[in-house]
């Protein structure tokens, strides 16, 4: 699966990946989560020693390793026989599964998963049983089972969902259509049947749906179809080959279908209707042929699943989902617009990651969800290798550095980071380890290892994996396994050092010099507490020295390994001292580089000299690491980003530029009043030169780049009164159409800048886009507002809602709750925000809680805010969620990070 994706300066929830990506900073986190690894036997007691009892499966939305390892060990060869009526009630579904299972032990308690629902009929073997269900699980007695071949047969319903897990069921407001699509992953199966849900159970699926004439019902397997009376019709579905439950799906609707056809695999696309104008369709499918011709080649596997469909959902929680064959993609893939560089990236790159799943992850899958990490890096580096290979986004790995690798970095500096592997102990705990350090940690880190293996034994070494271990699980062992034999290689302490410590280390340079001639060169490696440990890096260390104007010349590079604290570099022959190194040159390893204060020197001078754009992107991304941790003053850092930006060709570096001078100005709001002097001179010169650039501009990238820009740091009476000129029409910047979805962005600058008519402008701006999008971008704007009763209204309906139903209204509220400019507002309802973490934490699912506790305590950077939160930890922790804690200990983190700050600007 993909975190959401959505562009971070513009309006929208800026939910999970994304938001990481672009190198979100103090308080703007999102979320994340893993798992660990399961054995699959349980612990046999010792001769001579009673058994114990089990423990009794405790009765929550959740499955633990526990239950599911002895589960494993019980029930084997699963076949689901599943029907399920769509055609009945809006408010629910139901259905009837017939499970056959081999059963070694029946002398205890037999549990099935299903959340949510109800049971109107149990059938095992032949014989009615009694109901026992307590809305998590479904418990058949030992009585009822038997050694060998057992059948359940279960009559159930249940709900449709509106928080995007499970059956989601969405009424499109433009017309009235309705639409469902499943979204299963890590343990949502059983809100869509009674099942045992853990991946580890494979099973042979057998489905059909009794559905409304019109519409179109999409599945793992394909599809035959017959009129069925009533206005409905019956799809029978192939029977699936051997598969995990949370790759399984049911999507169902009147989609508009595209069908094409990719090297002898029939293709399809679906969108709701009233988003069909707007989608790209050639693109997609040109990614689509592109990706699994490559796959094919790469893995040496031909697609394994028959046909390949991908469906583009409304309201859907994260970026997208690996379902076999029936991929689901949120509509954030989708503008109303033509899509800019960064949009059209973003699609094939989650196009690709989710095709990479089919091979890694749905045809060979972890044994249980500590494995998540290995699944979720490798979607991730397969995603670039292949965007790199056959699409035009050949620098993606540019991309991978400004984005996702900054997220990663941030992550893993946050109190709660983890080892890449680390135990799952329960899916409760997911929201622990779907973070960046399972997917951009650990894709960074496979990088390095194929640059340490060499990338044709890495290929080979994947190949041969997913070759022998097709239809099955398998654990860390295997893979690395594998690897080790393809490279001939000992990968046990790489493995050690690698994948199971937490934190990142630090590369520096020493340089001794003898005048202008190079004497020595060491690179130091450093680990901050409370994770010292050192790696071995494969990297190349890049040597600048300046020409006689003071320009930086083109680097001389060597490869080398580093290992241990420091580490001396190979120099060949002669060289002058130089007057920059990056030992990091091309981005091989994962870790951060620090300059020295000549190198600082050098930038502040001539960054825009640096060759190559991948370099000066690494360099500006130090300069701002320093900016962060308070050794450079922000308002400088975003002066010589800045100016860098004047004469910058990579669209990259611009991106670069944007986001973080974005988040640094964020930062800055935080930190009022300290900031107020350098803000007024700062903030009029930023907007004015967001927006002469974007007028200048000579791509449209670029002219959206300064555009979002302008977006993101617009604050001043000048600045708005340019928003509100371009959104009536008397301003206009050449090629920029604001009549789309990106009038919403000037909206949200008028809104939480306070003008005073903001009502009259969103009651037109609604009228004109009656769509769903509008529907949530009018509810950011509303909630963005600075009025403190409206945010406390606001913010009772998130705690109980009244009016505003479903995960993705509520998100889209939050988003727009507490724009940096607001943390007065922000502060005076903290109280009120913490109070409400335990209940909350119990009563809702993770996906909710993740935002509400991120989102909701971005800094306020006093010692108020930190000290509320100290009190809360104090107080609460016993009674929170894991998801809940982590947020609160990481909204703690960062809130002294940014009070920190304060002295030095
Ligand atoms: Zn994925």
């Amino acid at each position: 699966m993909k975190h959401r994706h959505g562009r971070q300066l513009a309006g929208g929830f800026p939910a999970l990946h994304r938001i990481l990506r672009v190198g979100a900073v103090i308080g703007m986190v999102a979320m994340a989560g893993s798992l660990i690894a399961c054995r699959s036997n349980p612990i046999a007691p010792a001769a001579g020693t009673a058994e114990p009892d089990p423990p009794e499966r405790p009765a929550v939305n959740a499955l633990d390793r526990h239950t599911a390892d002895a589960r494993k060990a019980r029930v084997s060869r699963v076949k689901y026989d599943l029907f399920v009526d769509l055609h009945g009630s809006k408010d629910h579904f139901s259905g009837k599964v017939t499970i056959t299972f081999e059963l070694s032990d029946p002398a205890s308690d037999l549990t099935l998963d299903f959340g949510g629902g109800t049971v109107q009929r149990l059938e095992v073997n032949g014989r009615s049983v009694v109901i026992d269900y307590n809305g998590y699980f479904l418990t058949l007695p030992p009585a009822a089972l038997q050694r060998g071949a057992n059948a359940a047969t279960i009559d159930f319903e249940h709900p449709y969902d509106i928080d995007g897990t499970g059956l989601h069921r969405f009424v499109d407001p433009v017309d009235g259509l309705t639409y469902l699509y499943t979204y299963l992953w890590p343990y949502y199966a059983n809100r869509l049947f009674p099942v045992f849900d853990q991946p580890n159970l494979k099973a042979t699926i057998s489905l059909s749906v009794l559905a409304p004439r019109d519409w179109t019902v999409v599945s793992t397997g394909t599809a035959s179809t017959e009129a069925a009376g009533n206005g409905a019709t019956l799809w029978r579905f192939s029977n699936t080959p051997p598969m995990s439950t949370y790759v399984f799906s049911l999507h169902a609707g009147p989609y508009r279908i595209w069908q094409d056809d990719a090297d002898g695999v029939p293709i399809r696309l679906m969108a709701r209707q009233s988003l069909a104008p707007f989608v790209a369709v050639d693109e997609w499918f040109d990614v689509t042929r592109r990706g699994l011709a490559f796959y094919g080649r790469y893995f040496e596997i031909p697609y394994p699943f028959g046909k390949y469909d991908q469906l583009i959902v409304p309201d859907f929680n994260i970026g997208a989902m690996e379902n076999i064959a029936a991929v689901t993609f949120s509509e954030s893939f989708v503008q109303r617009q033509p899509s800019d560089r960064f949009e059209r990236e973003s699609r094939a790159s989650t196009i690709l990651h989710e095709m990479a799943h089919m091979w890694f992850g749905d045809l060979v899958t972890h044994e249980w969800w500590n494995g998540l990490w290995l699944n979720e890096s490798f979607a991730t580096q397969m995603a670039a290798i292949s965007a790199a290979e056959v699409t035009e986004f050949k620098d993606t790995w540019h991309g991978f550095f400004t984005g996702g690798k900054q997220a990663a970095y941030r992550r893993d500096s946050r109190v709660t980071t983890h080892p890449i592997e680390v135990p799952v102990d329960s899916t409760a705990d997911f929201f622990n380890v779907f973070d960046a350090i399972t997917y951009e940690k650990g894709s960074s880190v496979l990088k390095q290892l194929a640059h340490y293996v060499g990338e044709e034994n890495y290929r080979r070494g994947v190949s041969r994996y997913l070759q022998d271990h097709a239809y099955g699980t398998t654990e860390l062992e295997d893979f690395v396994g594998h690897q080790q034999q393809s490279a001939g290689l000992g990968l046990e302490r790489w493995s050690a050092a690698w994948l199971h410590t937490a934190g990142f280390n630090t590369l520096s340079v020493a340089t001794n010099c003898d005048g202008d001639r190079l004497r020595a060169l060491t690179v130091m490696q450093s680990a901050p507490q409370p994770y010292p440990d050192l790696r071995p890096h494969q990297v190349d260390v890049a040597l600048y020295s300046l020409d006689g104007a003071g320009n930086v010349l083109p680097a001389v590079v060597i490869p080398m390994q580093i290992d241990g604290p420091r580490t001396t570099v190979p120099v060949p022959g002669e060289r002058p001292c130089p007057a920059l190194v990056n030992p990091n040159h091309n981005d091989w390893t994962y870790a951060r580089i620090a300059l020295d204060e000549r190198g600082v020197a050098v930038l502040l001078a001539r960054h825009a000299s640096i060759p190559d754009p991948l370099s000066r992107s690494m360099f500006l991304a130090a300069l701002f690491d320093r900016a962060l941790a308070g050794e450079m003053p922000l308002a400088d850092y975003v002066r010589h980003a800045m100016r860098l930006a004047q004469g910058e060709e990579s669209i990259r570096v611009q991106q670069q530029i944007s986001t973080s001078v974005v988040t640094a100005v964020a930062v800055m709001q935080r930190l009022r009043p300290q900031t107020d002097t350098a803000l007024a001179k700062l903030l009029p010169e930023l907007e004015q030169q967001a927006l002469d650039s974007a007028a200048r501009a000579t791509t449209g990238d670029l002219r959206r780049n300064w555009f979002t820009t302008f977006t993101g740091v617009a604050s001043t009476p000048t600045g708005l009164e340019a928003a509100r000129a371009l959104l009536n029409g008397s301003k206009v910047i050449p090629g920029l159409d604001v009549s789309g979805d990106i009038r919403w962005d000037l909206l949200d600058i008028l809104s939480r800048n306070g003008a005073a008519d903001i009502d009259a402008l969103l009651a037109t701006a609604s009228a004109a886009d009656p769509s769903d999008y509008g529907a949530k971008r009018a509810l950011k704007v509303q909630a963005a507002q600075p009025d403190a009763a409206l945010k406390a209204k606001w913010l009772k309906e998130l705690q109980s809602p009244r009016e505003l139903e479903g995960l993705a209204n509520q998100r889209a509220v939050m988003s727009g709750l507490f724009p940096p400019n607001q943390t007065a507002l922000q502060l005076e309802l903290l109280p009120r925000i913490l109070a409400t973490l335990p209940d909350l934490s119990a009563s809702s699912d993770p996906y909710f809680m993740s935002s509400y506790a991120s989102v909701l305590l971005a800094p306020m950077c006093v010692e108020q805010s930190s000290a509320l939160m100290q009190q809360t930890l104090d107080e609460y922790t016993g009674r929170l969620s894991s998801t809940a804690l982590r947020f609160l200990q990481e909204a703690l983190q960062a809130d002294r990070e940014c009070l920190s700050l304060r002295s030095g600007q």
